[in-house]
């Protein structure tokens, strides 16, 4: 999967995107990312990226020229239509469930603002415009890292076993993980549950299903009512 990240601040997802599952998958060719600086697609003197919103207000909007710019460029250079991506704490909210639809994508283009926000013109450019929840951050940097982790974690073969992400939280039916444990079985009296030490596959299926339900009321009961 080809996965295009679009910013104004390259610097700040590089390291992010070289350590971990993310950079085993881009050093095995699963997964190709490629940060994209938005000033790289201005033509002026001060590269300027960003202008004055029209009827005054505060702050600073991106201007529409330069990422018009930067995803015809992208897209005239992938092989596959991708689908573009607004980061937009106005956008629909991003969840497992979209993880898992973008994972079937064979293209990316995820666009990050900044200061107040973009020209509401690029949105004719834009597929999605995704939230990663209900609160306002500086930039879509984050967000952009936080929407790749998780789609690329469906991509096949980037985590290693897929029953790993096969018993992760939401991945079925909006009910949470089960609780995990590992060595050793008692630490300052506190014990593992003495089914897990059995060795009794199908019963420790049985208490994983009951406890990711008891989890799932205690912590995310709107879940269950789903
Ligand atoms: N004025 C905007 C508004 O009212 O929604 C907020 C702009 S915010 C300071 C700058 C940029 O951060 C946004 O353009 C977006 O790319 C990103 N951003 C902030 N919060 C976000 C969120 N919850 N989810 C996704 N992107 C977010």
């Amino acid at each position: 999967m080809r996965i295009e990240i679009v910013t104004i601040f390259p610097e700040m997802l590089r390291g992010f995107f070289e350590l971990g599952v993310i950079a085993q998958a881009r050093a095995e060719k699963i997964l190709d990312i490629r940060l994209h600086n938005l000033r790289d697609f201005t033509f002026d003197k001060h590269r300027q990226v960003d202008d004055r919103p029209y009827g005054g207000g505060p702050g600073m909007v991106l201007k529409p020229e330069p990422i018009f710019r930067a995803i015809e460029s992208i897209k005239s250079k992938l092989d596959a239509a991708p689908k573009v991506l607004l980061m937009s704490a106005q956008g629909k909210l991003f969840t497992q469930s979209v993880a898992k639809q973008l994972a079937q994508e064979k293209a990316l283009i995820i666009l990050s603002g900044r200061y107040e926000g973009i020209d509401e013109r690029v949105l004719t450019l834009v597929d999605d415009e995704l939230s990663i929840g209900d609160y306002v951050l500086s930039g879509g940097e984050l967000p952009a890292a936080v929407i790749t982790e998780a789609v690329a974690r469906l991509v096949p073969g980037v985590v290693g076993k897929i029953e790993s992400v096969e018993h992760d939280s939401f991945y079925r039916d909006d009910l949470l993980g089960a609780p995990q444990y590992t060595r050793p079985p008692e630490f300052r009296g506190l014990t593992v549950p003495e089914i897990l030490l059995t060795g009794n596959h199908e019963q420790i299926e049985k208490w994983r299903e009951r406890a990711a339900l008891e989890k799932t009321l205690k912590n995310r009961p709107d879940l269950l009512k789903k």
